[in-house]
């Protein structure tokens, strides 16, 4: 959760004039570091997640088992092979407004939207060359959950909802007065198996943060939370939470909240567990390091995941944990979602890029696919919708055991669009 300390604080009014000189100060080193985006906030999320991980066995297991995962795809570098492939991930945005017309205050325009998730995209994308392009990419849905045709904007009116025109809306397991979360939630969501959520607020704990995001476990409110004026074509705050969403830690994590340096033994395991942000504690943001002579600094002090006041790259570590998050992770369904989709039914159907056979199939299938799908996930349903095998394509022919597959009608989906029907027989 990203918290702003300027509309936290209550000191803030006799402080206007040190923040103004803060405000120029910022800007002239914006000028001078082109193409950084600055920010002043603090995150919350870390409080959230510890509170689950001590009081939730479920949530703890999920993380502790993605955290497995995660070091496993690191040691075998499987990971490397996922870097010729895009991924494109699916984005429903619900406005929850209090009553206002489309375009004014918290109701704010479908280009404002269209214009963040842009933004986000070029983040991701390194298109200031200052860190590395995270193949990832995220796109408004151009199809509902019916498979309609939508632009991926929700609008919904939450003046009703008690204490959210007053307070916007209080996270689960934070004691603000505002909204309950889930009550806000449920006034529009859509299956988080196959489009990343991100509801746009009034405010949060009445103004007292700006965002938030659930790291990758899953569950029906799981999604992005984000303040209507942090919706916006240069937010810091859109891919700092982003990077939440895909397990990401801040670059500080471990520091005991600015307390002390992070363990610093396992990189993989210590700190963020990413290994080219050197740990370092939130505060410290200026040319040394006191807490690492290791590495490049300027990956920790300038990163979308630190609470430095500027910042403007991800780095290759980070990358790295994202896109094996999004093979191991919940996330993996979103890969193979067709909410993105913008191929006809011929390119649907173009069994020129992949096929399933042999079919019938007994024990086995092979999935032959062209060498640009490689790195693409895969699902396979029954005949009810039900999700029964899911996986990623790692070469032109896989063979992919189905010998405990009930007989019946499979369907195979890949990537984003290419679906092959299927049949297994028990002999
Ligand atoms: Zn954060």
């Amino acid at each position: 959760m990203l918290q702003n300390r300027n509309y936290k604080d209550p000191s803030i009014k006799n402080q206007m004039t040190k923040t103004s000189n803060y405000i120029v100060l910022i800007i002239l080193f914006s000028l001078f570091l082109n193409k950084s985006i600055a920010q002043s906030f603090e995150c919350a999320t870390d409080y959230i997640h510890n509170n689950l991980m001590q009081s939730d066995s479920v949530y703890r297991k999920q993380i502790l088992l993605l955290e497995s995962q995660i070091e496993i795809s690191a040691q075998s570098k499987v990971h490397t092979k996922f870097r010729a492939t895009r991924y494109r991930i699916p984005v429903v945005v619900h406005v929850v407004h209090l009553g206002e017309a489309i375009g004014t205050a918290t109701n704010i325009s479908d280009i404002q939207i269209q214009q963040a998730i842009s933004g986000l995209n070029d983040r991701f994308k390194n298109t200031n060359g200052l860190g590395v392009d995270v193949e990832l990419e995220f796109c408004l849905a151009s199809k509902d959950p019916n498979g309609n045709s939508s632009n991926g904007i929700n609008r919904i009116n939450g003046s009703s909802i008690p204490n959210y025109q007053s307070n916007g809306v209080a996270p689960t397991g934070n004691t603000c007065t505002g909204a309950v979360e889930k009550t806000l939630k449920d006034l529009s969501r859509w299956p988080v198996s196959d489009y990343y959520n991100i509801w746009v607020v009034s405010k949060i704990c009445n103004g007292g943060f700006v965002g938030y995001a659930s790291y990758p476990v899953g569950g029906l409110y799981d999604g992005l939370v984000i303040v209507s004026t942090s919706m916006t074509s240069n937010s810091g705050t859109l891919p700092h939470e982003v990077g939440h969403g895909f397990f990401l830690y801040h670059t500080f994590n471990g520091d005991g909240g600015n307390v002390s340096c992070p363990v610093d033994t396992n990189c993989l395991v210590n700190g963020d567990r990413i290994c080219d942000t050197p740990p370092h504690k939130q505060g410290d943001c200026v040319a040394n390091n006191p807490c690492s002579s290791n590495g490049v600094w300027d990956n920790s002090r300038y990163n979308y995941m630190s609470y430095c006041p500027l910042v403007n790259r991800f780095t290759q570590g980070q990358k790295d944990r994202i896109r094996a998050t999004a093979s191991v992770s919940p996330r993996a369904s979103l890969l193979s979602s067709g909410g993105c989709g913008s191929l006809g039914l011929n390119e649907i159907n173009n069994t020129t890029l992949f096929s399933v056979f042999p079919n019938p199939a007994q024990s086995a299938i092979t999935v032959s696919a062209d060498k640009k799908l490689l790195g693409s996930a895969y699902v396979v349903y029954d005949n009810t919708g039900k999700i029964i095998l899911k996986g990623v394509i790692f070469s032109e022919n896989s063979t992919i055991e189905i010998g405990n597959l009930a007989a019946g009608i499979y369907l195979f989906s890949l990537g984003e669009n290419l679906k092959q029907i299927f049949v297994v027989t028990n002999q």
